[in-house]
């Protein structure tokens, strides 16, 4: 009998558990695929929703398949569906409509969500999916919009800013201190983003000040202000505003469920991607994506990483454990393992990129670290195309070995994040960075890369320009 697989949600993570088991389906290993997800789109690229509001394509380009792909592949793919309980004694999800659907394994993939206050203002918005993106796109066109109010520091809004820009808004963008991306870059870094998108004409508050009113005019947001106290007060022009902050796992149902969840808000699970209850793994039944929590490859501290490229790796890893079930091969079986956030964004043409752990997340974890910093070219200067590149090492101040590594540039960032993400996983030390030898070409790198500077800037030596 074919074993009954139901993916609660739609989002990147539910899709690609999908995806990797449609894949591998084969005589052997015969299941029915239920997906349930609120939205009316099949496949989007949420990743790719910055770049239409830039202006590169349009919004609709980046639902990469409708649902009726899927259909034809037989998926019982199901949009404006809200599922309300999942009831895991019976192995079955209950939908608003009363229906229940039993099933063999479920996936739990309910993503993220946003603790927003209601408005009934026009221009008010969150930027988390294709509808949200729809919505902020209409305000952009609209006569007399010019001043947009960011709130949050994080990818969203600095992608919000850079999209913004190049659609010649004035642009307050309002974070916490002491600067812009803290969960991936040291402060000096984020100043750099800083100062590039200040050049931009983006203008920066960062305090902890909060939104205490937002005001309109005729039902269309006007300005907001933030601050309690009288005197520090401050209403900013905003016919845009952008809430990018407040977002927290999507957990309600596996809460309900009685499914563990961890200190960082989301629900814990086991190398296998399986959740838990209590003591107990319950081995049919699997989380993946912004609704999990991961459990830090350096400070071995459970914690959040809300993105695509972590529920990709975790849909992957539940595809072969599923099919290990199914098909009775222990040897399909695989672990998803320690979290080390590699990340990569383009804003506005400066790509930041960061893999491993911050100097601050390094130091609340009470490991010492020592650092070296270096900016240099990423290829001859006599070639068109050569860039700068700054580049942050940080390592294990005991054992020398390489924890983080942050940088900012125009091009060569997203292979140094993944080749220093491999080095931080084979627990390579400054000295071996600094003695590696590695690939030379003029036209696509320098005789001694940056990667070796600061390395070298680390260890303290003397560098050789
Ligand atoms: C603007 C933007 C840009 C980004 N850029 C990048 C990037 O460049 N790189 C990167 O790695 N990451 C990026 N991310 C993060 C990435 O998009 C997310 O990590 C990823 O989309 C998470 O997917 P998900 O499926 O876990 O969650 P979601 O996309 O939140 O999907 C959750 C799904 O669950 C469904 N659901 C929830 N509850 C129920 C219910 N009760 N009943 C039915 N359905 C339910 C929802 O309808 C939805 O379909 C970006 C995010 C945003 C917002």
């Amino acid at each position: 009998m074919a074993k009954k697989i139901v993916i609660v949600g739609g989002g990147i993570a539910g899709i690609y558990v999908l995806r990797n088991l449609l894949a591998r389906k084969g005589k052997e290993e015969e299941m029915d695929f239920t997906i349930l997800k609120r939205e009316k789109s099949g496949w989007v690229s949420t990743c790719g929703l910055p770049f239409a509001l830039r202006g590169w394509y349009d919004i609709d380009r980046t639902e990469i398949n409708k649902p009726q792909f899927f259909r034809d592949q037989g998926v019982d793919f199901r949009t404006e569906t809200e599922v309300t309980k999942l009831n895991l004694e019976q192995s079955s999800v209950t939908l608003k409509t009363g229906e229940v659907l039993k099933y063999d394994f479920l996936v739990i993939a309910t993503g993220r969500k946003q603790f927003v206050k209601e408005t009934e203002l026009e221009g008010v918005y969150t930027f988390n999916n294709e509808d949200d993106a729809e919505k902020i796109e209409a305000a952009l066109n609209k006569e007399g919009v010019k001043n947009a109010y960011i709130r949050g520091r994080g990818i969203i809004g600095l992608q919000a800013a850079a999209a913004f820009s190049t659609r010649g808004l004035e642009i307050t963008l309002h974070g916490g201190p002491p600067s812009l991306l803290p969960s991936s870059l040291d402060p000096d870094l984020g100043d750099m983003i800083k100062e590039r998108m200040e050049k931009e004409g983006v203008r920066f508050i960062l305090d902890r000040r909060e939104i205490t009113a937002i005001k309109g005019h005729e039902g269309w947001a006007k300005s907001v202000v933030i601050g309690e106290r009288e005197e520090e007060k401050e209403e900013i022009p905003a016919d845009i505003v952008i809430i990018g902050k407040w977002i927290v796992p999507e957990i309600d149902l596996a809460w309900k469920a009685g499914v563990d969840t961890g200190e960082s808000g989301g629900i814990v699970t086991d190398r296998a991607m399986h959740v838990k209850k209590g003591r107990r793994h319950i081995n049919n039944v699997y989380a993946v994506g912004d609704c999990t929590e991961v459990v830090d490859g350096i400070t071995h501290r459970p914690r959040l990483n809300q993105l695509a490229s972590t529920a990709v790796t975790q849909a992957m890893v539940i595809a072969d454990n599923i099919l290990s079930d199914i098909s009775e091969q222990p040897g399909l079986y695989s672990p998803y393992g320690y979290c080390f956030g590699p990340i990569v964004a383009d804003v506005g043409g400066v790509l930041i990129g960061s893999v491993g752990v911050t100097s601050e997340a390094a130091s609340r974890a009470g490991i010492k670290t020592i650092s070296g910093k270096a900016t240099k070219l990423i290829k001859a200067r006599y070639f068109p195309g050569a860039t700068p590149l700054t580049l942050k090492l940080i390592f294990d101040a005991y054992t020398r070995k390489l924890i983080g590594a942050q940088m900012v540039g125009e091009t060569g960032v997203a292979e140094r994040v993944n080749e220093l993400g491999l080095a931080i996983r084979a627990g390579i030390t400054a000295a071996e960075i600094r003695n590696m030898e590695r690939c030379y070409e003029p036209s696509v790198s320098l005789l001694i890369d940056v990667t070796i500077d600061a390395a070298i800037e680390a260890l303290g030596i003397t560098p050789v320009y």
